[in-house]
C-alpha cells in the first residue's frame, strides 16, 4: 500500500482537477441512473387501476431524456478519469527511460535487458489501467452502490440484507483467490521477460544461428521459454476463470431470491409492485458494479505488482560517491593520474580480484601504453579510470584529487573512451561520430584523423549513409574507425583507447598514432591529453611514453618500448615474435 501512494503523490496527485471533475460528472451518472427505477415505479404503479395515465406520460418523457444525459455525462466522466492515466504513463516511460540512462554498467550488468523492456512496458500499462479506469471504477462501485444501496434500503430493509448475503459471500471468496492471482502474475511477468529476453538475443545473432545451422536448438530453447510462459498464463486464466464469475453468480442468486420473496411480499401489499421492479432493476444496476469489482481488485493487485517492479528500477540509484557537489577539474592541463594499492573485483565475483595491488604514475599530457595477456586486467584498468565502475576508496587519484570525489559528469565530459568492442546506433555516421552535436568543420577534422576519408567516398551518401543496425553495413575495420572518430570527435583531456587498432591495417595503424594526438585538444590548448592506449601491437606502443605490462591483474614491468625488449618477459616475448611475423613475407 505504502508504495502505491508515493506512487499518487508523485504522479496523481497534480491531476487532481481531472479527477474531481470526472469524479462530478461521474457522480451525475449515477444519480440519473439511480433516478431512473424510480421513475419505473411511479410510471409501473400509475398503471394500476386508479392510476394517471398523465404520469404515466410524464415518465416516459423522463426516462427517455434521462437516458440521453446518461450517455453524455458518462463519456466526459471516461474522458476526465483516462487522460491522467495516460499523461501518468507518458511521464512515468520518460523517468524511467531517464533513470535507465543514468544507471552505470554495474547496474546494467545484473538486469536482462528482456526483463527492463517488460517492465517499461507491460508494467506501466498495468498502472495505466490502475490510474485511469482503476480509480474510476473505485468511485462508480462506491457511488452505485451508497446511491442504489440507499434506494434500495428505503424501499425493504429485509429484502436489501437478504440480497446482500450471497454478494458479500462471494467477495470474501474472491478474495482468497486474488492472493493466488497475485503471485501466479508475477510467475507470468517474469515468464515473458525471460521469453523477451531470448528472442532480443536471438535476434541479434540470427545470421551467427545460421551459420552454425542451430536454428532448432535455438527454436527448443524458445519452445522452453514459450511453454513457461503459456503455463504460467493458463494457470492464471484458471483461477481467475474460476473466481471472477462468482460475483455475478451472487447477483443472480440474489435476484432470484427477490422474486421469491419480493413477490410475496408485493402480494402482501408490503411493498407495491412498482417498488418490487424497481428494487429488481437496482439489483440489476448493481450488477454490472460488483462485476466490475471483482476486475477492479485484480486491476489494483496487479497494478500494484506492477508498480513494485517498476520502483524496483525508478528508484535504482545511480553509483555517485561524490554526491551532489562534486570536485571539477581546472581543464588548463590534462589529468595526472596516479594509482595507488588498486585492487578492483567486479561486483558479481567479489573474491576473485581482476586486478591487484597496482601501483602507477600517468603524468599529464604522456601517453602511456597498457601492454598484456588477454585477460590481464586492461580494459577494466580503463573502465575504472574513465568511472564506468567505482574504483574501491583512494586507490586512484587525478592531479591529487581522490577520483572517487570528482563530478561524475564533468570528469565524463573531459574523459573521451574509444572502448575495445565498438558500437554503432542504427543511425548515420555523422550522428555515430557526433552523438547530437553539430559541427561540420570538427567533423572533417575527425574523419582525416581517424583515416576515415578514403572509406567514405566509397559510401553512398558519405556521412549520411545509415549504417545498419548496430553498423552492420559497415567493415569491421570501418566500425571501429567510426567508433573511434567519435572519441577524437570530442574536446578531451584524457583519451582512453582500448585496443582500437586490431582491425587496421600496419599502414593506417601508422598514420592513426601519428595523428591521434593532435587532433583531441581544442586549439587555445597548447599542452597534450593525456592518453591511455591499450593494444597487443607491439608496433603501436612503441611511441608511448611509458608502458605498463600486465599479467594475470599486476603490473610485472614497466618502462618505454626500449627498455622492455632488452629485458625478457611478456613484452620481449611479443616483440620478437611480434617482428618476426613482420619479417615474414
Ligand atoms: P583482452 O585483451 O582480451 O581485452 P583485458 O586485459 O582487457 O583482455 P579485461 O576485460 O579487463 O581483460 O578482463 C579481465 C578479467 O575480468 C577477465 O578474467 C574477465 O573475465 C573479467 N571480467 C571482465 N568484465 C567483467 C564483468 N563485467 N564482470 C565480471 N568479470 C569481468
Ligand atoms: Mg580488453
Amino acid at each position: 500500500m505504502k508504495p502505491l501512494l508515493s506512487f499518487f503523490r508523485r504522479y496523481a496527485l497534480q491531476y487532481w482537477h481531472w479527477y474531481v471533475s470526472g469524479i462530478v460528472f461521474l457522480l451525475a451518472t449515477n444519480w440519473i441512473t439511480v433516478q431512473i427505477p424510480l421513475e419505473l415505479a411511479a410510471g409501473v404503479d400509475a398503471l394500476g387501476a386508479d392510476g394517471d395515465p398523465q404520469r404515466l406520460q410524464r415518465s416516459v418523457k423522463l426516462i427517455a431524456s434521462m437516458g440521453v444525459s446518461i450517455l453524455v455525462v458518462r463519456t466526459l466522466s471516461r474522458i476526465l478519469f483516462f487522460t491522467p492515466g495516460r499523461l501518468i504513463e507518458y511521464r512515468l516511460k520518460n523517468d524511467l527511460f531517464q533513470r535507465l540512462l543514468e544507471l552505470q554498467p554495474a547496474f546494467h550488468a545484473q538486469w536482462k535487458t528482456g526483463d527492463i523492456v517488460s517492465r517499461v512496458s507491460n508494467d506501466v500499462s498495468l498502472l495505466r489501467v490502475l490510474v485511469g479506469f482503476g480509480i474510476l471504477q473505485i468511485f462508480n462501485v462506491t457511488a452505485a452502490l451508497a446511491m442504489a444501496g440507499r434506494e434500495m434500503l428505503r424501499i425493504s430493509p429485509a429484502l436489501t440484507a437478504m440480497t446482500l448475503v450471497p454478494i458479500a459471500v462471494a467477495m470474501l471468496i474472491v478474495q482468497v483467490g486474488l492472493r493466488r492471482l497475485f503471485i501466479m502474475s508475477r510467475r507470468s511477468q517474469e515468464a515473458l521477460a525471460d521469453l523477451s529476453q531470448h528472442v532480443l538475443s536471438s535476434l541479434q545473432g540470427v545470421p551467427i544461428i545460421q551459420g552454425f545451422n542451430a536454428e532448432e536448438a535455438f527454436g527448443e530453447r524458445f519452445l522452453v521459454h514459450n511453454k513457461a510462459y503459456l503455463d504460467a498464463n493458463m494457470e492464471l486464466a484458471w483461477v481467475r476463470a474460476l473466481h471472477m464469475p462468482l460475483l455475478p453468480l451472487a447477483g443472480g442468486l440474489s435476484l432470484a431470491g427477490l422474486v421469491g420473496f419480493g413477490g410475496s411480499m408485493a402480494a402482501s401489499n408490503v411493498i407495491t409492485v412498482g417498488e418490487l421492479v424497481a428494487f429488481t432493476t437496482y439489483v440489476g444496476i448493481l450488477l454490472m458494479p460488483l462485476r466490475s469489482l471483482g476486475w477492479l481488485l485484480a486491476v489494483f493487485q496487479r497494478g500494484i505488482m506492477g508498480l513494485e517492479r517498476i520502483y524496483s528500477l525508478l528508484n535504482a540509484q545511480p553509483d555517485r560517491p561524490e554526491g551532489a557537489h562534486g570536485h571539477k577539474r581546472n581543464r588548463t592541463s590534462a589529468p595526472e593520474i596516479q594509482l595507488r594499492n588498486l585492487t578492483f573485483a567486479y561486483p558479481d565475483q567479489p573474491k576473485d580480484p581482476v586486478l591487484s595491488d597496482i601501483n602507477a604514475d600517468i603524468p599529464s599530457g604522456s601517453t602511456v601504453g597498457l601492454f598484456g595477456r588477454t585477460g590481464s586486467g586492461k580494459s577494466t584498468l580503463l573502465k575504472l579510470i574513465s568511472r564506468a565502475y567505482n574504483p574501491p576508496p583512494n586507490t586512484i587519484s587525478v592531479d591529487g584529487w581522490e577520483i572517487l570525489e570528482l563530478d561524475l559528469d564533468d570528469w565524463r565530459s573531459q574523459t573521451s573512451v574509444v572502448p575495445q568492442q565498438p558500437f554503432l546506433f542504427s543511425e548515420s555516421i555523422e550522428h555515430n561520430i557526433s552523438m547530437g552535436t553539430a559541427d561540420a568543420e570538427r567533423l572533417q577534422e575527425t574523419l582525416k584523423g581517424a583515416a576515415l576519408e578514403t572509406d567514405l567516398e566509397a559510401l553512398p551518401n558519405g556521412t549520411n549513409t545509415l549504417v545498419g543496425e548496430r553498423g552492420i553495413m559497415l567493415s569491421g575495420g570501418q566500425r571501429q574507425r567510426v567508433a573511434l572518430a567519435r572519441g577524437l570527435y570530442r574536446e578531451f583531456d584524457l583519451l582512453l583507447l582500448d585496443d582500437v587498432l586490431s582491425a587496421v591495417d600496419h599502414h593506417t595503424e601508422k598514420q592513426l598514432i601519428d595523428t591521434l594526438v593532435q587532433t583531441g585538444r581544442g586549439q587555445e590548448k597548447d599542452s597534450r591529453p593525456t592518453m591511455l592506449l591499450v593494444s597487443h601491437r607491439v608496433s603501436a606502443m612503441r611511441h608511448a611514453d611509458n608502458i605498463l605490462v600486465l599479467d594475470e591483474g599486476r603490473l610485472v614491468d614497466q618502462g618505454t618500448h626500449d627498455e622492455l625488449t632488452r629485458r625478457p618477459g611478456p613484452y620481449q616475448e611479443a616483440w620478437q615474435q611480434q617482428s618476426g611475423e613482420a619479417a615474414i613475407p
